[in-house]
């Protein structure tokens, strides 16, 4: 007989592992059914978290090196990669096996396995041994996550042309690197690479790097990266990638039709993610799927089917874990009958390298797009007290308000700690707070959040240290 749930979610990323423990909180008998062998999904495993422990090792290693201009004395400083990876690797095992005792916590039933529709109310579970279970259910929640996509005709072999999760276990330093796509995933990788010494050249098709971020920002960052020692080949597009005894050859055309090659060691592909939706037999219940082979869900999350429903990367929206786990707890809220929302104007955006970029609502791109008008506060960490004390100033804070109401409408951060600092802006936005509630709140001194009040301030012109 097979084991009957109220809800069943398949994928135990941070979209499914947090609404499988929302669902139980709320009284649902649930199980969150997961492939890879460990849960937290790309995001612990292959994603956030070792790219911020390697990010965070990398920078350790880089600092140490320059600890003498600064009146520290050390022996050499070498690198032991295989070290630091297996510092990386306990950082995920700790957090995914705090995954796993969240869902016992909760008394969520874990199932090892590949889920696949049966029926609409009937998941078919198939473990690495391909022993089958069947399980019914009342409500389905699809959290499969996304895969990296490569160009057409290349294969990943993840050791010389590499996806994220390649780069994320190189076994030694590229003497040179070529990366494809200067978003998210490029940007950072490119950065641990780099600072534990390889040649990186980050090859990109736009004329600028990480799109759909505020463009002020995005060229102050791209300025940052190159005086880090970072190359960038801009509308360049790639022909052609062939394998040699060593490495690869990287062949490129620019806009004006003027070739290039590059010789390399490795190569990332880094142009983008996509929806995971194979394995699922999504054919058997008729889910319909977006152009981009999204799921399709109205905006309580559900598919064209009345009992299941999507969230995180497999639908559409930015492919961020913090956003997926909002979803989750929206639809377990909505399938419980109460009102789970996502404000989608508020969801941060942050890149973690040195320095950090950050951002949330609306772009100045976008605000004359929408033939908005409105009003630019800027403070440069320049001028922050606690950034220069400890010699960590570049970058700015830059505050976008509405030029009549004086409502925050954006806000874009490049400099220290700018991933922490942008959650002052959210709950200010949330709050539906103007430039002046921020700049008249009490920021500690000497701080970096001072920055913040320094451009909200700024908005009105009356910035006090600049
Ligand atoms: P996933 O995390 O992809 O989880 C889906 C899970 O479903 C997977 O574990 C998969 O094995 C499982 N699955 C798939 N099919 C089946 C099936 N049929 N049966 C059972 N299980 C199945 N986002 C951030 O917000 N901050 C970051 O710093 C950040 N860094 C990143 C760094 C890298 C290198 C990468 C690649 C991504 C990063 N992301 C980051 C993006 C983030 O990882 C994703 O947005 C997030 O993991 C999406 O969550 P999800 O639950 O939708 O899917
Ligand atoms: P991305 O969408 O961030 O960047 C892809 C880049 O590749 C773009 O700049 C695009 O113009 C470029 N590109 C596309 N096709 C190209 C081609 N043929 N030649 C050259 N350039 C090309 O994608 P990503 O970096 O692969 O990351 C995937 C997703 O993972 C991100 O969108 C993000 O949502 C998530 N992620 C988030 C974080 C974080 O939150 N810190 C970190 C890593 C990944």
């Amino acid at each position: 007989m097979a084991e009957k749930f109220q809800a069943v979610v398949i994928g135990g990323g941070p979209g499914g592992y947090v609404c499988a423990i929302r669902l139980a909180q709320l009284g649902l008998k649930t199980a969150c059914i997961e492939s890879r062998g460990s849960l937290g999904g790309t995001c612990l495993n292959v994603g956030c978290i070792p790219s911020k422990s390697l990010l965070n090792l990398s920078e350790e290693f880089h600092k140490a090196q320059n600890l003498s201009s600064k009146g520290i004395e050390t022996g050499e400083v070498k690198l032991n990669l295989s070290k630091m990876m297996k510092n990386k690797d306990k950082a995920v095992t700790i957090l995914t096996k705090g995954v796993e005792f969240l869902l016992k916590k909760n008394k969520v039933t874990y199932f090892k396995g590949t889920g696949s529709f049966k029926s609409k109310n009937e998941i078919l579970i198939k473990d690495d041994k391909n022993k089958e279970s069947l399980v019914e259910t009342d409500n389905v929640i699809i959290a499969t996550g996304s895969v990296p996509v490569s160009l057409p005709g290349v294969e990943f072999d993840e050791k010389i042309i590499i996806s994220s999760t390649g780069a994320l276990k190189l076994d030694q330093v590229p003497k040179k690197m070529v990366i494809v796509g200067g978003g998210y995933i490029g940007l950072e990788m490119g950065s641990v690479w780099s600072r534990l010494g390889a040649e990186v050249h980050v090859v990109e098709f736009l004329d600028h790097i990480t799109p759909g971020m505020d463009k002020e920002i995005s060229s102050e960052f791209m300025k940052i990266l190159k005086k880090q020692g970072i190359s960038f080949h801009m509308k360049h597009k790639v022909e052609k990638i062939k394998k040699n005894k060593s490495g690869a050859i990287v062949s490129t055309k620019d806009m004006d039709g003027r070739s290039k090659n590059f010789e390399c060691d490795a190569v990332l592909i880094s142009v983008g993610r996509k929806p995971n939706t194979a394995n699922l037999n999504l054919e058997k219940v008729g889910i319909d799927l977006d152009e981009k082979k999204r799921i399709k869900t109205d905006k309580n999350f559900k598919t064209n089917q009345s009992n299941i429903y999507a969230i995180g990367d497999v639908i559409v929206g930015p492919m961020l874990a913090h956003k997926a786990e909002d979803e989750g707890i929206a639809v377990a809220e909505n399938i419980v009958g109460q009102s789970g929302h996502v404000n989608y104007d508020t969801i941060p955006g942050v890149i973690y390298t040195t320095p950090e970029v950050a951002s949330i609502g609306k772009t100045e791109e976008q605000l004359k797009e929408l033939k908005i008008k409105y009003k630019i506060g800027k403070f440069s960490f320049m001028a922050n007290s606690r950034a220069k004390a400890i010699d960590d100033a570049e970058g700015f804070v830059k505050i976008l308000a509405d030029e009549k109401t004086d409502k925050v409408l954006g806000a874009h951060l490049i400099g220290p700690h700018a991933g922490e600092l942008i959650a002052e802006i959210g709950v200010a936005m949330e709050f539906g707070a103007s430039s002046e509630d921020i700049a008249r709140t009490c920021h500690a001194h000497p701080t970096f959040s001072e920055a913040v009040k320094e451009a909200a301030l700024s908005v009105d012109k009356r910035a006090i240290h600049s």
